[in-house]
Parts: structure tokens; C-alpha cells; sequence
């Protein structure tokens, strides 16, 4: 039996506006707002693990224990098979600069390391995004979420954030950049480990 979550605010511990706004347009039908880490106020814990399980529970149990309120934390990435599955729980630190996250280079980074591996094409690749609901007594439930496609070059399409412009879902043919917000938040990472989330904590 998982643990319900009864309440109509729910804490999101991240302090990426767009992970925000795509966790609260998914959670809005269950009539849940969301609040974010950034207007309460919450440092960001350094994520040391090596799993996403891992880094999302740091960042929910830390979220938590600060509040005293339930919360949820996501965390996610691309992983590149023929890359041993790298950039992987390090997709954000790819993307690093001293002045801020630069997306661009980090595809690009991505891509030179695919040219330079020698692997054929396709290159098959999965988002990852694994949810965690933690409490402020420490009890926590773990939703993993997965969408299967290939790392493409060159990039494709304005829509959405961070690697969307590379990643081919499959079934597809066009890229998460390409794709309208509405589509994306039905079939991805997020709406994968959501529907599960929804299942265990919400629909209960
Ligand atoms: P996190 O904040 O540690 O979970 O970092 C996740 C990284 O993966 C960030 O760099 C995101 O931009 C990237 N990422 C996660 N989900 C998506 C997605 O749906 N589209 C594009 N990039 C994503």
C-alpha cells in the first residue's frame, strides 16, 4: 500500500521554472497547485548520488524536513547508450557555465562524443525522470518514469527545454522540441513516473 497525499498544495522541490510549470500543468487535473522551492525560500542540496533515485530522494527528504510539508522532487536525464549511458544523472552538469546553464553546448558536447565514440546510427537514447514523495516524518514513495527514442543531430525545434531539441521519441518523428507542450506532457518521462504517482498517492 502506498502512502495517499490528501492535502491541495503540494511542495515541488525544484528550482526549475520550467520543471514547475510542466509538474503543475499535469497535477492541475487532480486539483493540486503546486508551490516551488525558490518561493519558499529553500537552498539547494547538493545532489551526491549516483542514481536518480538517489538524487531525488536527497532533494525531497531536505524539502520535507525544512517545511515540515510533504514533497515532491523529480529528478531526470538523458541517457545515450552508445555514451554508456552518460550524460545520465550528470545531463544538467553537462550543460554548466560560470554564467549559467548553456544547453546548446551540452547537445553539442553530446554529439561530438557520439562522432567521436565511432557508433552507427540511430542512436538510441532514453529520458528518465524519477519522482519522489517524501513526508516529513521520512516516509517516502518512488515513482520511475521512462520514454525510449534516439539522440538525433541537428537539433529540431524552439518548444520546450534542456535536450528536447535532440531527442527523437520513439514512434515519432519528430523531436521533444518539435512537439507541442500538450503532447509532450501526455507521453513523456514526467507523465510516465505521473501516472504512476497519481496512481499510488493520488487517485487512492
Ligand atoms: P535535474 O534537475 O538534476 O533533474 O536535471 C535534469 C536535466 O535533464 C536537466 O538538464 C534537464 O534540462 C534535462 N531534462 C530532463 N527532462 C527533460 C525533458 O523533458 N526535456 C529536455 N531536457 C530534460
Amino acid at each position: 500500500m502506498t502512502r495517499a497525499f490528501d492535502g491541495d498544495r503540494l511542495l515541488v522541490a525544484t528550482h526549475n521554472a520550467g520543471k514547475l510549470e510542466e509538474i503543475g500543468a499535469l497535477l492541475t487535473p487532480y486539483g493540486v497547485s503546486v508551490v516551488g522551492a525558490a518561493e519558499m525560500n529553500l537552498p539547494e542540496p547538493e545532489e551526491t548520488g549516483t542514481t536518480f533515485v538517489e538524487n531525488a530522494r536527497i532533494k525531497a527528504h531536505a524539502a520535507a524536513r525544512a517545511t515540515g510539508l510533504p514533497a515532491l522532487s523529480d529528478d531526470s536525464g538523458i541517457e545515450i547508450d552508445a555514451l554508456d549511458k552518460q550524460p545520465g544523472v550528470y545531463t544538467a552538469d553537462w550543460a554548466e557555465t560560470e554564467t549559467g546553464r548553456d544547453f546548446v553546448m551540452a547537445m553539442t558536447k553530446a554529439h561530438e562524443r557520439l562522432l567521436a565514440s565511432g557508433a552507427s546510427e540511430p542512436w538510441n537514447a532514453r529520458f528518465c525522470c524519477t519522482l519522489v514523495l517524501a513526508w516529513p516524518d521520512g516516509h517516502d514513495e518512488v515513482f520511475p518514469g521512462v520514454m525510449e527514442g534516439r539522440f538525433v543531430w541537428p537539433m529540431r525545434g524552439a518548444q520546450g527545454h534542456g535536450y528536447d531539441p535532440v531527442f527523437q521519441p520513439e514512434g515519432y518523428d519528430v523531436t521533444f522540441g518539435e512537439m507541442d507542450r500538450w503532447e509532450k506532457n501526455r507521453i513523456s518521462h514526467r507523465a510516465d513516473a505521473f501516472e504512476k504517482l497519481v496512481k499510488g498517492c493520488f487517485d487512492a
